[in-house]
């Protein structure tokens, strides 16, 4: 496995199902009343965050913590990159330091891949600017698979502010490699450049109308789950869509079209990264349904983002190519013994 996670196609398939089925021990272990185990124990972790988050630095933070590492959190206000310091200057600051993982969330793309560069310990990138979200498209793959089983043939649409989506990008990278039929649907203005070139290269399909494919009328048929993305507004400098309503009418997943898609299928999934704009790209009514598997993500982020920093840090050079016995565990199997009080 490499000593870094930029991008999702750092992974190889047999990486990605790795870090899934460590993600499944860890996530027990978070159901579990006392869930320290001692597995990082000595390591440091900082998660420096330049933009804001909720749910990414918050269950890297929590996934450290019960691993045992130290986990420092900075952002980008209450660092001397306020005063002026340069990306370069500070990530060799913390480096200096001895820190064994430096998880970034950057504004501009490229930002971790550039700091990769400069440093010693691993980089995770946790989002930069538009580029990637690789430990998001993780968390995603592993709520589809407990839920829809092998992923093979599974079809997945992706539905919304492409542009701006780093989501998008690291999970079509994520779900092609798991063998998933992907569909992405956005308007014309929210449609990256140069996506004709890619959906032709990674053989996934592209769509600038919602209905047809909520439908199964397009080119990959009926859809298993239906991947809603938040509409970036702070990364939107002019009008990409007449009026929020309109832009609902179109792409929104409202009532009636859940309605419609339950009709046709009734296990049928439904995901966002978060946060939502509920109202605008997802009514209330699908973000709360049955079919929502919105609060799932956030769990399955927890146990993923484990899995991802013991992939990386644990073990004797930082690479164990399974997943953790229950003696690497200490205890994380079936009792309490032996955790980290
Ligand atoms: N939380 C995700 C991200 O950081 C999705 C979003 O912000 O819309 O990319």
């Amino acid at each position: 496995m490499t000593r870094h996670l930029i991008s999702s196609a750092d992974l190889g398939r047999a990486d990605v199902e790795a870090i899934l089925e460590t993600a499944g021990s860890m996530h027990d272990l978070q159901r579990r009343e006392v869930k320290k185990v001692p597995t990082l124990r000595g390591r440091t972790v900082i998660n420096f965050f330049f933009e804001d988050s909720t749910r990414t630095r918050s269950s890297f933070e929590i996934a450290g913590k019960w691993m045992s590492a130290d986990t420092i959190n900075l952002s980008g206000k209450g660092s001397s990159t306020s005063k002026g310091e340069s990306l370069r200057d500070t990530a060799m600051t913390v480096d200096a330091m001895a820190v064994d993982a430096l998880v970034m969330r950057h504004p501009a793309s490229g930002a971790a891949h550039q700091v990769a560069q400069w440093v010693r310990c691993s980089v995770i990138n946790a989002g930069d600017g538009t580029h990637e979200h690789p430990t998001q498209a993780l968390l995603d793959a592993y709520t589809l698979r407990s839920r829809l089983g092998d992923l093979d043939g599974k079809h997945v649409a992706i539905v919304g502010d492409l542009t701006h989506s780093r989501v998008f990008r690291s999970n079509v990278i994520t779900l092609k490699k798991l063998g998933a039929r992907v569909t992405v649907v956005a308007p014309p203005t929210l449609m990256p450049s140069g996506i004709g070139a890619w959906s032709a290269a990674d053989d996934f399909a592209t769509s600038w109308e919602l209905d047809p494919v909520l439908a199964g009328e397009h080119e990959h048929g009926p859809v298993d789950a239906v991947m809603m993305l938040r509409v970036q507004r702070e990364r939107m400098s002019g009008g990409y869509f007449p009026t929020a309503r309109e832009y609902t009418v179109g792409y929104g997943l409202t009532r009636d079209r859940l309605e419609t898609l339950v009709a046709r299928n009734p296990e049928v999934l439904v995901l966002h990264p978060g946060p939502m704009n509920r109202g605008l790209e997802i009514a209330p009514e699908a973000a709360d349904s049955p079919q929502s598997v919105v609060l799932d993500q956030v769990s399955a982020g927890v146990a993923v983002r484990m899995a991802v920093l013991y992939h990386l840090l644990a073990g004797d050079d930082g690479a164990p190519s399974g997943p953790p016995s229950p003696a690497t565990l200490a205890g994380a199997t079936t009792t309490n013994e032996g955790a980290v009080r």
